[in-house]
């Protein structure tokens, strides 16, 4: 095989990304929700992968101690290990400024060929305060949204949201029901505190990875 042919195929492994899920969370830590839903909605709009991008200082939680992005990013590699159409990158805590998910979309269109399609995957909860998000028009423009129903989350509130977001943005959020999975990061932090069992909750790598490395406590 001569290097020339070898070029041609790695071009062609890099263009074959041609949709893209943008899985964006604090993953403190990360747990079978998460995946769950990535899952699902990979194979649902046929994704040819899913990248999982732990936050660095996210807008949204600056009113409570989030930990080291190293942990999360430890955590949210052992939980995504098994999948080979799942990634993880570091573009958000590589970065010292806060994570606007705006400019992580504006980085990532750069870094693939133009006729890439990213689904930017969020649960219930998040598409309900999308437009407190910055630059919410613009970002409309850049990817598609996929939203996951979540216990908890009013339906009619997220129906009522996706129509006001699509009337002031022409933001484009399609709505996916989900397995029930009441499974929270808060409410594993908070087991984890009052010494309750977080088995099953999340893959047995993290579990391990938190007790070995005191986290939560
Ligand atoms: P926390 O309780 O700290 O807010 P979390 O469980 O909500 O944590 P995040 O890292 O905040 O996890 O969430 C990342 C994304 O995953 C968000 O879009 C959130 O809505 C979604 N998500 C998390 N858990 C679920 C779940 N059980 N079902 C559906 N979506 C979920
Ligand atoms: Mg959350």
């Amino acid at each position: 095989m001569s290097a020339f042919s070898q070029v041609d195929i790695a071009d062609q492994y890099v263009n074959r990304y041609k949709k893209i899920g943008i899985m964006g969370g604090t993953f403190d830590p990360i747990h079978n929700g998460h995946l769950v839903i990535a899952e699902q909605i990979r194979c649902k709009y046929k994704l040819d992968k899913v990248l999982f991008i732990p936050t660095g200082t996210p807008p949204h939680k600056s009113n409570r101690n989030i930990i080291d992005s190293k942990h999360r990013y430890f955590m949210t590699l052992l939980a995504t290990v098994t999948n080979p159409c799942f990634e993880v990158s570091k573009i958000e805590i590589e970065s010292n400024e806060i994570s606007y998910t705006i400019n992580t979309i504006k980085k990532l269109k750069e870094m693939y060929p133009k006729d890439t399609e990213l689904y930017f995957i969020t649960g219930a909860d998040a598409i309900c305060q999308l437009d407190t998000w910055k630059n919410v028009d613009d970002l409309s423009k850049l990817c598609k949204f996929v939203a996951a129903t979540r216990p908890g989350h009013s339906l009619k509130e997220v129906d009522e949201k996706i129509h006001e977001l699509y009337k002031n943005y022409n933001t484009f959020i399609q709505k996916i029901d989900i397995p029930v999975l009441a499974i929270s990061s808060t409410d594993i932090r908070y087991r984890i505190k009052n010494k309750q069992s977080i088995k099953y909750l999340l893959p047995e790598p993290v579990e391990y990875y938190i007790y070995k490395n005191n986290l939560y406590v």
